[in-house]
């Protein structure tokens, strides 16, 4: 009688429609009971995993990553497309089936050989132009840890500066020390221009050659591991370092080269004697040389031979005219005056803005040659003092008028010229 009540207390099944019933202290569990609950705790843990970090790759085909960079950043259509192949050849080859070289992978099909190289990428152009804001703007899409370095803070052994190592304590801080996060991360290193080597190079005023600083790079751009101190800083000998492998982190670099123009020009008019190039080419070579810019150019300019081989990918920002600047001031989605009608419609005013005033900020970031980077400070000066007194009143407009925000900008002139 006893035998046939004995049953499995999470589905009921009984003793005999079972093959195995496990005995707790107050109930049995059969087989099938057992499996499903492995499955559950299975899915609940890697669920957990999956959510312990912030960073999960959502990877965008090129055109989609071109349109959202189009959102937020201004012109700069070719190196918006560049870095939109580079990243996306990047994640792909991340995602490339393991074992390669002839091996087999999961499924057990045979590999070909051919293993996709990384695609670090150079970015050239004048300050403020948007190499940042291109590459901040496409890690947050892809949703992956982004750190931006100055290479200007790190130095060779033996002087007093960064070691170039603790560019990935910032990725590892930006991820809360999650490795595998950072292994697959963007790095930004801003500046490169300035480790150059000094010779042949007017521009470089540093008193440490950045060769050595060059080579530094160069171990971690190859793609190996890496021990970083998590602090950052310089390496000490009882420190606990972090061992990161950069096979998977994908460096982007930005620097103006300074003087870059003239060494583009050499070599363009060298190449160019013999052929009949046409007055519209010529033309065009004279705007805008750095759309020639290509590698051979920058190892010209100072930069080691080995280290441009790491950085294959070259592209060139153009520099910002009168219309783009007047864009930017209006057009991104976090673009400057929308951020100010924001902060004036949370208090409930409507700010409006004369066109002439947009013309005259432009012309004013132009003549002081403060670029993109000092439009916001010309916004502030202008807007500073209806921003104190407004929320005191009961105002619900303001008008932002040619002859008010001419007034505040002469005001104000030396705390605009102090940015960039
Ligand atoms: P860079 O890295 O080339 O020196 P940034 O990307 O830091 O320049 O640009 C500085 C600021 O200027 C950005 O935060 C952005 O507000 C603005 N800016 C520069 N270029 C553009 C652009 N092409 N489109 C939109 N905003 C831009």
């Amino acid at each position: 009688m006893a035998k046939t009540t004995l049953h499995c207390s999470f589905c009921g099944k009984n003793r005999d429609e079972v093959k195995i019933l496990i005995a707790g202290q107050e109930g049995h569990i059969c087989e099938s009971c057992v499996d499903h609950a492995k499955e559950i705790v299975f899915q609940e843990v890697e669920s957990k995993k999956d959510s312990k970090s912030a960073f999960k790759l959502s990877v965008k085909k090129p055109i989609e990553l071109k349109n959202h960079l189009d959102e937020y950043v201004i012109g700069q259509n070719e190196a918006k497309k560049i870095l939109a192949v580079a990243v996306y050849n990047h994640y792909k080859r991340l995602n490339q089936p393991t074992g390669s070289n002839g091996k087999q992978n999961k499924k057990g099909e045979k590999q070909d050989d051919v293993e996709i190289e990384k695609s670090n990428v150079i970015m050239v152009g004048e300050t403020g132009t948007g190499k940042t804001l291109l590459a901040k703007t496409i890690a947050k899409l892809l949703n992956v840890p982004f750190a931006i370095v100055d290479a200007t803070v790190f130095t060779e052994a033996g002087y007093v500066g960064e070691d170039v190592e603790s560019i990935l304590t910032r990725l590892l801080q930006v991820c809360n020390y999650d490795v595998s996060a950072a292994e697959s991360g963007i790095v930004y290193i801003d500046e490169i221009d300035k480790i150059a080597r000094k010779t042949d190079n007017p521009s470089i005023t540093r008193d440490v050659s950045g060769e050595g600083v060059q080579q530094g790079l160069l171990k971690l751009l190859e793609g190996t591991d890496v021990l970083v101190p998590p602090q950052g800083g310089r390496k000490h000998p009882d420190q606990k370092l972090i061992k990161i492998n950069t096979q998977n982190i994908l460096f982007i670099c930005g620097g103006a080269f300074d003087g870059i123009d003239k060494v583009i020009a050499r070599r363009v008019n060298t190449n160019a004697i013999g052929f009949n190039v046409n007055k519209s080419v010529q033309e065009e070579m004279k705007n805008n040389l750095l759309k020639f810019v290509n590698a051979q150019d920058l190892k010209s300019f100072g930069l080691i031979p080995e280290l441009l081989g790491r950085l294959p990918i070259v592209t060139y920002l153009d520099p910002l005219d009168k219309v783009t600047l007047k864009s930017i001031l209006t057009e991104p989605k976090n673009a400057l005056i929308k951020q100010y009608r924001k902060l004036f419609e949370l208090e409930g005013i409507d700010l409006k803005i004369e066109e002439e005033v947009l013309e005259f900020m432009v012309d004013k970031a132009m003549e002081f040659k403060l670029g993109a980077r000092g439009l916001r400070s010309i916004c502030e000066t202008m807007l500073t003092d209806a921003m104190f007194e407004l929320p005191s009143t009961d105002k619900k407009e303001f008008t932002l008028s040619l002859i008010y925000a001419t007034q505040k900008f002469e005001h104000a002139k030396t705390n605009v010229l102090k940015v960039a």
